[in-house]
């Protein structure tokens, strides 16, 4: 420690952001880039280094937190990076969209503000790349040993990482147009810049990834021919099937997934539009759901210049503080304002309506979406209460509801078919002209023809549990020899965090699974869980 009682006598720091004014002119991430240099080493110095490290714990990924919390508060930015990258892939990720267990976690957060431990994450994760710290890891030798991963979200990624730096050829399926998964067309530019996720891709890219997007497994290739021509095949497709509200009025034109309009906004930022096909401009918007999705809808309309923007949250608001039943170290659900309602006027002009639940949409004379009807939900039961219900005028509903788990050979999330006719703009197949992404590499992954029936989950003889996930023994290995599942496919919805931790222990599964032994690291098993009481 630089100061042993600097926790007493440093105040906690936040992450500067803009001005929201600034902010919903452009969709630049809202931090302001090297704020956090000159104060992080007196911030990380805050860390009392307490012999019980429940933030290291708390991190799914076994962060070695006070350690590069003294690192950096001794200045010593190179070795930070080491320990870092040590335990954490993509800590710009990490450093910018965890929820941060570990700060709710943190021995000083029992009676007052933590360490900033994400901040002090990132600006370790920023300087590593500045400085070159943070460079392609090519392995020293190769295995001969060949590795499918489908799916490139950061589950994906991770294990392709892992797999490639231990020295098995090792290709990455993705049936959308880029890598990335939910980082490059779920959460908006405003939150993460996709140029930090093109590098990291460029990265693994000269460690000797190989990226094959535009191949929907299952579908475009058949997954038990991929089997075949590989040693192991990692299975990280996500759990991206979008709960639905079956209410009167669903059908309406103007009522749409979240999800359909995310991936159109950030296709905006990828300069495949130049105006989204699905845009709030001018509009009254209602956004049904509570997490993140909500938030980033909420952030997107207001950037698109949304007449009003309204959401409706099932849940009854939540209290300030830690509630009783939520005690430290565990990770509370607290009322927290997003970036995103700060810039609806932050609770001041709160756009959330707490315990509320929609119960159908209205239409207008011209037989498009006017209104929402909602209702008090009922608290436990959530049911609508006889009475309460309301109206809120709504020229588009976004429905953020949750994910029940992996799509089962449906229609892609990103299809713009899938939800309602009615958006204009280029089709899948004239976007597919645009040079600069398909990555399609061998015919032979698309081809020897179309897959055979079943998808991905049948043809593969995967199985799927109660709750919808893709099942995997404690090992991560599927019933099929050889196959493996990692991330929000195995786990259900969940964090990138997580994601992270998931393809780093698949992948040292899958090394196990292939060399008898693993040196690689495995932070958690499949059974793994949020810290609780
Ligand atoms: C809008 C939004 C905001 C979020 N914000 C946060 C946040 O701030 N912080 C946080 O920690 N978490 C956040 N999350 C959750 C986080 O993004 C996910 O938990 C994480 O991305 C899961 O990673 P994954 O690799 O398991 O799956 P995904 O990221 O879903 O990636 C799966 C990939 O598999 C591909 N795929 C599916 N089927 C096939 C197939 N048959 N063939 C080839 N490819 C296929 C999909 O196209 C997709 O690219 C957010 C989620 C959403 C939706
Ligand atoms: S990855 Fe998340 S939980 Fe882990 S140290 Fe970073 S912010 Fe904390």
């Amino acid at each position: 420690m630089a100061d042993r009682l600097a926790f007493l006598t440093t105040p906690s720091r936040p992450r500067e952001r803009r001005a929201p004014q600034e902010r919903l002119g452009d969709r630049h991430e809202v931090y302001r880039e090297g704020a956090l240099l000159p104060v992080i080493a007196g911030q990380a110095g805050r860390c009392m280094d307490c012999g019980l490290p429940f933030c290291h714990h708390a991190c799914p990924l076994g962060n070695l937190v006070p350690d590069w919390n003294t690192l950096v508060a001794h200045d010593a930015w190179r070795s930070a990076a080491a320990r870092l990258l040590a335990t954490n892939n993509f800590p710009e990720f990490t450093g910018r969209l965890c929820p941060a267990p570990c700060e709710s976690a943190c021995v000083l957060a029992i009676d007052s503000d933590a360490v900033t431990i994400k901040n002090v994450e990132l600006s370790i994760a920023d300087r590593a790349w500045e400085s070159g710290y943070d460079r392609p890891q090519p392995p020293e030798r190769m295995t001969g040993q060949r590795v499918a991963v489908v799916g490139s979200g950061p589950a994906g990624l991770a294990a392709a990482q892992q797999l490639t730096r231990a020295g098995h050829t090792t290709t990455v399926y993705e049936r959308a147009d880029r890598i990335g998964g939910l980082l490059r067309y779920g959460i908006p530019p405003f939150r993460l810049e996709k140029h930090r996720l093109d590098r990291r891709i460029d990265q693994m890219r000269a460690e000797g990834t190989r990226f094959r997007t535009g191949v929907a497994v299952g579908r475009d290739v058949a997954a038990d021919d991929l089997r075949a021509r590989y040693d192991a095949v990692v299975v990280a497709v996500g759990a991206t099937a979008c709960r639905d509200l079956p209410v009167p009025g669903r059908g309406l034109p103007g009522v749409h997934q979240a999800m359909t309009y995310l991936t159109h906004a950030n296709r905006v930022d990828e300069g495949d539009y130049a105006v989204s096909p699905l845009s709030a401009e001018g509009l009254d918007v209602v956004i049904v759901g509570g997490g993140d999705t909500a938030a980033d809808c909420l952030g997107t309309a207001l950037r698109q210049r949304a007449a009003a923007v309204t959401q409706l949250d099932i849940n009854p608001r939540p209290p300030a503080r830690r509630a009783p039943g939520q005690p430290w170290p565990v990770h509370p659900k607290v009322y927290r304002v997003t970036t995103s309602h700060e810039e609806a006027g932050g609770a001041a002009a709160e756009p959330r309506v707490f315990a509320a639940t929609a119960v159908g949409f209205d239409a207008g004379p011209d037989g498009r979406l006017a209104a929402v009807r909602f209702a008090e939900a009922e608290q436990p039961g959530r049911r609508p209460l006889p009475g309460t219900e309301c109206t809120v005028p709504a020229g588009l509903v976004l429905l953020a509801l949750g994910f029940s788990g992996p799509e089962q050979d449906g229609p892609d999330r990103d299809d713009p078919e899938q939800d309602g006719p009615e958006q204009d703009g280029p089709s899948p197949a004239d976007r597919a002209d645009r040079p600069g992404r398909a990555d399609r590499g061998d015919p032979a992954d698309r081809g020897g023809g179309r897959a055979r029936g079943g998808g991905l989950v049948g043809q593969l003889g995967l199985t799927i549990d109660p709750q919808g996930r893709l099942t995997r023994d404690d090992g991560f290995a599927a019933p099929a020899d050889g196959v493996f599942v990692a991330g929000d496919a195995g786990r259900g919805q969940s964090l990138i965090v997580w994601a992270i931790a998931e393809g780093r222990a698949v992948a040292a599964a899958v090394d196990r699974y292939l060399r008898g032994s693993t040196e690689l690291p495995a932070p958690i098993a499949p059974s793994d869980g949020p810290l609780t009481v």
